[in-house]
């Protein structure tokens, strides 16, 4: 199956040739003839699975009918959870429509409001949007009654942050005949509730198991005590030699302490969260994608929408408080049919957390331990004190101390023993030891 005989135009043949893009991957082959036929749907489909062009391209062509630019009006909206993720499909959509005159804006918080409305007036066909800013828009006079498209993407993310009474305010300014496009990596109550407010009659599209992780994702969990997660971290790092990892924290604080331990350990690290400003939070991203930055660090809602090509690694600090971001999370590697692998550094109080992922992901997840940081045996369920921190979902508070950080037991590559006790060896690395503690601060 080619693009061509799904019906693309040449414009965007042409386009998606320079990105690189030689065969539609699935999502892309069941949604492009139902958009182009004007159909509203419903897609459940992961980050890393192609979704952008799934919606971005048969939207192009749908609107690729333009007047002189004065007189444009708004007639697609594509709205998403983050900053972030709303800069990747403006990126995404402007090299699509590189050979075509159709003018796209995004309009995130952040920015300055007014040069935004600057903009809109000069004519624009499509907005990249995040709910809030689009209601702020909205406020000031944006007109919304030419709108033909309409995409809703990562639709439950949108719902965990709290956007579903923006979505509901949008959707009435709506003419009464357009087509909407819902995408989201999971499918919970929330999203169904809403696709029946927002969708008339639509195709359900679900490309791989029902929040399943990626096929080619590799995933583990290694079992560790919580005030030894740092050093084993940076002990993977350096021992393995992971060129990139991008790490997960439940929350900014722990994000923010992890960063300082790690630099400690000499490792060049960067910090994605929501108490970062925008140009900080895309300076860093930027930085990393250039290979400057190592290790990013991140928190779930701030990584949002990060495409990175060929991240092999994507490291769980901490389990997610909801299951259905671990998803989103492992996501971020094995992009596009590549090979990745997701390690979860697990605690004690993690294991309960961990079944209710494994029932999401439809999969046991192996457990494993690292010679030298195996989790002291001692601390294995203290039942009624457990039970209660993890329905809380507070943790021990967390306290780092001086590490030993060469290999724990001689010069090799991490050895990983099975839960059930035996030991298997894994071939040294070119790089044997783990990281030094550095002296000079970077
Ligand atoms: P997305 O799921 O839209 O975030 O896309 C994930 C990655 O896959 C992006 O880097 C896209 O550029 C890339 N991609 C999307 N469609 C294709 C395709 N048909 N062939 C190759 N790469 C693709």
């Amino acid at each position: 199956m080619s693009f061509e005989k799904l019906g693309v135009i040449k414009p965007l043949l042409g386009a998606i040739k320079e990105l690189g893009f030689e065969h539609p991957t699935s999502i892309q082959k069941r949604a492009i003839p139902l958009v182009l036929a004007k159909e509203d749907i419903f897609a459940t489909a992961q980050t890393g699975t192609g979704k952008t062009a799934a919606f971005g391209l048969p939207l192009l062509q749908r609107l690729r009918n333009t007047t002189a630019t004065e007189d444009r009006v708004l007639r697609g909206i594509i709205l998403s959870p983050t900053r972030e993720l709303s800069l990747q499909i403006f990126e995404d959509m402007q090299s699509f429509a590189k050979h075509m005159s159709l003018e796209c804006a995004v309009l995130v918080g952040g920015k300055d409001l007014e040069a935004q409305q600057r903009t809109l007036k000069k004519g624009i066909d499509i907005i990249i949007a995040t709910p809030g800013r689009l209601m702020e828009h909205v406020e000031k006079g944006l007109n919304l009654a030419h709108v033909e498209i309409f995409v809703i993407d990562e639709a439950d993310r949108m719902l965990d942050m709290g956007f579903a009474k923006d979505i509901r305010k949008v959707h009435p300014l709506l003419p009464k005949r357009h087509q909407t496009l819902l995408f989201s990596a999971t499918y919970s109550d929330k999203v169904r509730k809403l696709s029946k407010l927002v969708l008339t009659k639509p195709t359900f599209i679900e490309i791989s198991k029902k929040n399943s992780t990626v096929d080619t994702i590799n995933q583990v969990a290694y079992m560790v005590d919580t005030d030894k997660k740092a050093a084993l971290l940076a002990y993977l790092i350096g021992s393995r030699n992971y060129p990139q990892v991008l790490v997960f924290t439940r929350t900014k604080a722990s994000a923010d302490m992890l960063v300082l331990e790690l630099k400690k350990d000499g490792l060049k690290c960067g910090i994605i969260h929501g108490d970062k400003t925008q140009a900080n939070r895309q300076k860093t991203l930027n930085e990393f994608k250039e290979g400057k930055i190592k290790v990013l660090v991140a928190t779930d809602i701030a990584s949002r929408g990060l495409d990175i090509e060929e991240l092999p690694y994507v490291i769980n600090y901490e389990l997610p408080s909801v299951p259905e971001d671990y998803v989103h999370r492992v996501g971020r590697t094995g992009r596009a049919g590549r090979d990745g692998e997701a390690i979860s550094l697990l605690d004690v109080y993690e294991k309960f957390d961990i079944k209710d992922i494994e029932r999401v992901i439809g999969m046991k997840i192996p457990k494993e331990t690292v010679v030298g940081f195996e989790p002291d045996p001692n601390l294995r369920r203290a039942d009624a004190e457990e039970v209660k921190l993890k329905n809380e979902h507070k943790k021990p508070e967390i306290k780092y101390h001086k590490r030993n950080m060469k290999s724990p037991s001689s010069n090799k590559r991490a050895e990983v023993t099975k839960k059930s006790g035996t030991t298997k060896k894994v071939a040294p690395a070119k790089k044997t030891s783990a990281p030094k503690k550095s002296t000079k601060s970077k």
